[in-house]
């Protein structure tokens, strides 16, 4: 919640602009044939040639260094020998710590020929991810970007995940204010310039309800619809935002 130091700020973008090359780097990778596990090696040897350290990699023992949901899988999933497939959604969330600063960033990509839903689902999601970013600036509330964040989803009529949330970041993966995708303007902590926040709207084509795996990790769809997630790392400014993890 404490703002950071120019010298921190410095850092985070770093950060956040190698997040944005992973990412850049793995995304034209995600092909039907390859498996999660070796998108998971190809994004950590990428990260370490970049000079990063992964942030998620140990994180409350999480076995990975990226996030890696598929379909119904909303966030957290494991990479492991799961094959790609034509038509997949596929979800790629990574966090990159350099010099102890961390950025947090997601994206969700169409694997091939996707369905007119699913693609609705995509754009509508992204598009909530910059309209969330759109209310920020200091002296904004944190309400006002879930309440930015909830009307771009109930534009289409989407599940929005209400159980999982964007937080701060920065010298943690998960500091205070917790963001949720839902809630009303004008209410909520107040942002100040300085601070750096992960925005992150996840929802689905069906219900708001989600289920945690048998791995203790993968939370997806409980009624099994497709979902997708989208994330930036930005920082609180008196004019508005800057995306520290946008390429
Ligand atoms: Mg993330
Ligand atoms: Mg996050």
């Amino acid at each position: 919640m404490t703002p950071k130091t120019l010298l921190e700020i410095d850092h985070l973008r770093t950060s956040g602009q190698m997040l944005a090359a992973v990412l850049g780097y793995l995304a034209p990778l995600v092909q039907p044939g390859v498996t999660t596990a070796e998108l998971g090696e190809m994004a950590a040897a990428e990260l370490k040639r970049l000079g990063g350290r992964p942030a998620f990699l140990g994180y409350r023992g999480f076995p990975s260094c990226i996030c890696i949901s598929v379909n119904e899988e909303v966030v957290h999933g494991i990479p492991d020998q799961r094959v790609i497939n034509g038509g997949d959604l596929v979800g790629l969330d990574f966090g990159v710590s350099y010099n102890g600063m961390i950025t947090d960033s997601a994206i969700t990509l169409g694997v091939g020929r996707i369905g007119d839903d699913a693609q609705r689902l995509l754009a509508a999601t992204r598009e909530a991810l910059s309209c969330g970013i759109k209310a920020v600036k200091a002296g904004a509330r944190v309400g006002d970007i879930s309440q930015a964040v909830q009307r771009r989803l109930e534009r289409d009529r989407l599940g929005i995940v209400e159980e999982l949330a964007g937080h701060g970041v920065g010298h943690s993966l998960h500091e205070e204010p917790w963001i949720p995708n839902f809630g009303a303007a004008g209410t909520g902590p107040r942002l100040e310039a300085g601070m750096t926040i992960a925005i992150e709207p996840m929802a689905t084509l069906g219900g708001k309800a989600v289920a945690w795996g048998d791995d203790g990790w993968t939370i997806s769809a409980a009624d099994g619809s497709l979902s997708a997630h989208f994330e930036h790392t930005v920082l609180v400014t008196d004019t508005g935002a800057e995306i520290l993890t946008k390429a």
